[in-house]
């Protein structure tokens, strides 16, 4: 029996999910199944973006994801459960689901994070599933990118063209929040680039005496204010969840002398089940399941 929230007669006792953009609403599905059965909101928040990492028509998460400027897919993740424990993969290759194995990092090894070939490894030696990227509609779309963007394959610049991230929280009947964030990062970016999606307190961060927050749009702006990790701190404060977002954003602006094209945005839960999300620019959506039903929210 998952064990109550410490604060339990005075937090939300409700099954309520979120996640980062549209893809969302099919996640919060998946993960709404395990909350309605009574299950922990850690499993809900693996469930759920285990949908999106699966999903071969999304160009930027899991392995239908474009590759970084050498061709390789090369995927994000990370999870926060309600005892502030956290596992994280960073740059893995040919990995079905690196949320599960960010989920193994955090429970079968002493370590939060592991990256690359290393982290392959691990999930290879633990029996997770394979499967070969990128697939050929992408590697075709890549290589028509490479003959047209000549100059950027010598100079790398940020590519607005094709990102973005599911970002899900959970609070389940017990009382308690978990997070989980997965990505395949920025379409053709250089081959090692991490962004904030597998860096906890950057891309996902949750406390359970507070709430939690996941981020998505230009990881490197994120990770400058350790983004999620500021939002869960204003929460703290005793701000709401929408204002608590818009503070985080209002500090990556002002940490920029120039937010062209920068767009970056968060949603964030607290205990109490309240909701909210910012970003820079309008055009960030998320998706919300609770008792009373579901939206897309804008
Ligand atoms: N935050 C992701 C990254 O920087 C991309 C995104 O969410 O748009 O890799």
């Amino acid at each position: 029996m998952p064990k109550e929230h410490p604060k339990a007669k005075l937090i939300k006792r409700s099954n309520i999910v979120i996640s980062t953009w549209s893809h969302g609403i099919k996640a919060n599905e998946e993960a709404w199944k395990v909350l309605s059965d009574g299950g922990k909101s850690i499993d809900a928040v693996e469930a759920g973006v285990k949908v999106t990492e699966a999903d071969i028509t999304n160009r930027s998460v899991g392995i239908g994801g474009r590759p970084d400027r050498e061709g390789h897919v090369t995927l994000d993740a990370c999870i926060m459960d309600e005892n502030s424990k956290c596992g994280s993969v960073a740059c893995i290759e040919g990995i079905k689901h690196p949320i599960s194995v960010a989920r193994a990092v955090m429970e079968r090894t002493p370590h939060v994070m592991l990256v690359g070939e290393g982290a392959r490894d691990f999930a290879i030696e633990q029996g997770f599933e394979k499967y070969k990227t990128p697939i050929k509609e992408v590697k075709k779309d890549w290589k028509e990118w490479k003959k047209e963007n000549k100059e950027l394959l010598k100079k790398p610049r940020i590519n607005h063209e094709n990102h973005d991230t599911i970002g899900m929280l959970a609070l389940d009947e017990f009382g308690n929040i978990s997070g989980s964030c997965t990505t395949s990062g920025w379409a053709y970016k250089m081959h090692g680039r991490v962004g904030d999606s597998p860096i906890i307190g950057a891309g996902l961060f949750v406390d359970n005496e507070v709430g939690g927050a996941c981020a998505t749009g230009m990881g490197e702006a994120i990770i400058r204010i350790a983004g999620s990790h500021t939002v869960v701190e204003l929460m703290r404060q005793g701000k709401s969840p929408q204002d608590a977002c818009r503070l985080a954003v209002e500090r990556i602006i002002s940490k920029h002398d120039d937010v062209t094209g920068l767009q970056c945005g968060f949603i964030a839960m607290d205990v109490f089940g309240r909701v909210g999300s910012y970003s820079v620019y309008s055009g960030f959506n998320y998706a919300l399941q609770k008792e009373d039903g579901k939206n897309l929210m804008v």
